[in-house]
């Protein structure tokens, strides 16, 4: 296959495929899948997509509430870009088919924590799937787009990779080196313009409710290339995951504490929400994780109990079909008609990640990014449900607009070096990989999690430097696998989580520290700024 494109995309989610449809009619695209193409988190979102498309609803409501949810933290003029963009993106959706569920001739909005209308559309409780589909679908299909489905992305290709130059300075983006997972050979993707739209980084922590993926390769790329990473303090955890230990991932609902579902203390059966929140089950999210974290840590327990086998086994099973036949299969074995769920919080979303303008720039010429990877200002220091699906189809299309409009202007990619391969071998020892996985995932969830100390994260952090010591030997002395990639990113993204944490004197939003309880009364971005 011919690698040099117009523009590389890397990554095929709500956010590389949106811009991947808006830039092809007159360029060509490749887009690049680090496995399957709806391997991404897109395809498992449940709820659905915010817009403005009620009578009685107006923009400014929507820009209101999600700069509450922020904490104040969000820059205003893209929450308004995002939200005034909100209603074209999903008639775009729909033009491409997706099947939006219907009241009569209307669209259904239902409501969600923290909207004070009713304001988002879906298709049934599989929102992302049939976004997913749709996408995938209409991409497949357009002569200009090649999509392209494992193959793991590793480093930018900038001015430094540039063929017969010893050393670079400038810092334009020309593309990505990456590594095909079926043959291991690693080539260059080339473009004038490069996209990152490769997802979140909530798999740095033991339990999460992301796809295996969400590891924040383009966070750590964008980094090493030279781009500021922005708030990775800000990270969204579910209240209620499933503790399993080879199951880590299954969301259980919010839906099953609305239906009256009660938390519980394993061994004596007692609720505890009482002693933390006077909605109890029903408090906000970040406010049942920090009550569930609380008495884990307090009691040394690994789970707490979720339990809604005090309602009928009916009322159970009308509710929860899907949850009640995925639990009940042999690998998990949990009947929910007559016993409690035990429960965790997870790793859900990160508000954080490369700084981007409205354009979806970057720091770096020739590189944009969209979607969960950025930090775009639209979310502050707490996301408001369903508002991210809709970060990744606005600013997937700006930012494809942008090259669009300034194409003449962007210089042709220049020949890139090949990869140098001629100092490494294979790795005799893959058990590395998978053990480092596992430890960074564990002090993550010990240490950096909803719950922090200035101690904890010190100890986090000096973890982290020895690990990345290890990893970034192993990395130069062996031929590089999906595996290692994934882990040379995680423990970078965890380095900038817990550095990002640290500089953060206060509690605001989705932050949290014992030693700093107060929110200050300004608000203001952490910036981390590479090599400074
Ligand atoms: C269980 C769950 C429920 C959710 N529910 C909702 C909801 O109801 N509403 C809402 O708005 N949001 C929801 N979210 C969040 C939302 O789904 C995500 O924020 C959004 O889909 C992210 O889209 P994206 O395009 O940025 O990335 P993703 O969809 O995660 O796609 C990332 C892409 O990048 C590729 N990639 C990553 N690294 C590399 C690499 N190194 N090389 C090559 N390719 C790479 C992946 O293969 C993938 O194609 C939910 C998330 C989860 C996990």
């Amino acid at each position: 296959m011919d690698r040099n494109f117009d523009v590389v995309v890397i990554g095929s989610g709500a956010a590389g495929l949106s811009a991947a449809l808006s830039l092809a009619p007159h360029l060509r695209v490749a887009v690049l899948a680090k496995g399957a193409l709806n391997a991404g988190s897109t395809a498992w979102a449940q709820g659905g997509i915010a817009a403005v498309l009620d009578a009685g609803d107006t923009f400014e409501s929507h820009v209101e509430d999600t700069m509450i949810a922020g904490a104040g933290l969000n820059r205003r003029e893209s929450v308004e870009f995002v939200v005034g963009n909100a209603p074209a993106a999903i008639d775009r959706l729909a033009a491409l088919g997706v099947q939006f569920d219907h009241s009569g001739a209307r669209l259904h909005l239902t409501r969600e924590g923290g909207h004070s209308h009713r304001r988002i559309v879906h298709v049934a409780d599989a929102t992302g799937s049939a976004v997913q589909t749709a996408l995938e679908k209409a991409a497949a299909v357009h002569p200009n787009i090649s999509l392209v489905p494992d193959m793991v992305a590793i480093d930018l290709a900038t001015d430094r990779h540039v063929a017969g130059r010893r050393s670079g300075r400038g810092k334009h983006v020309w593309g990505v080196y990456a590594v095909d997972r079926a043959k291991g050979a690693v080539s260059c993707f080339t473009g004038r313009a490069t996209i990152l739209a490769t997802g979140g980084a909530s798999r740095a922590w033991l339990y999460s409710t992301n796809p295996r993926g969400s590891t924040g390769d383009g966070i750590a790329m964008a980094w090493r290339a030279g781009c500021r990473i922005s708030n990775m303090e800000f990270h969204q955890f579910h209240p209620t995951c499933l503790y399993n230990p080879q199951v880590k991932n299954l969301l259980i609902t919010e839906a099953m504490r609305g239906e009256g579902g009660r938390l519980k203390l394993p061994g004596n059966g007692r609720r505890f929400m009482q002693r933390f929140d006077a909605r109890v089950e029903l408090a906000p999210r970040d406010v049942v994780a920090r009550a569930i974290d609380h008495e884990l840590k307090r009691l040394g327990i690994d789970f707490v109990h979720l339990d809604i086998s005090h309602k009928s086994p009916d009322f159970i099973r009308a509710h929860f079909p899907n949850i009640a036949a995925r639990l009940a299969e042999p690998d998990i074995g949990i009947d929910i008609t007559k016993e409690p769920i035990p429960v965790v919080p997870a790793a859900h979303y990160s508000c954080g990640g490369v700084l981007t303008d409205l354009d979806g720039r970057t720091d770096l010429p020739g590189l944009y990014a969209a979607g969960e990877v950025t930090q775009s200002g639209l979310h502050g220091a707490n996301r408001l449900a369903s508002n991210s699906v809709l970060e990744c189809l606005v600013f997937g299309v700006a930012a494809a607009e942008h090259i669009n409009g300034g194409w003449d202007e962007l210089p042709p990619a220049p020949a890139i070096r090949p990869w140098d391969e001629s100092r490494v071998t294979d790795s005799d020892e893959e058990v590395v990989v998978h053990h480092n996985w596992q430890e960074l995932r564990r002090f993550m969830w010990d240490y950096v999690g909803i719950v922090r100390t200035t101690k904890r994260l010190e100890r986090a952090l000096s973890r982290t430097a020895l690990l990345r010591r290890e990893i970034e030997d192993y990395y130069g002395n062996f031929r590089v696998t999906p595996d290692l990639i994934e882990l040379r990113n995680l423990v970078e993204v965890a380095s900038l989580i817990i550095r990002s944490a640290l500089a953060r004197k206060e509690s605001r939003g989705l932050h949290y520290t014992l030693d700093f309880p107060d929110m200050r009364p300004k608000a203001k971005d952490t910036i981390l700024v590479p090599d400074a």
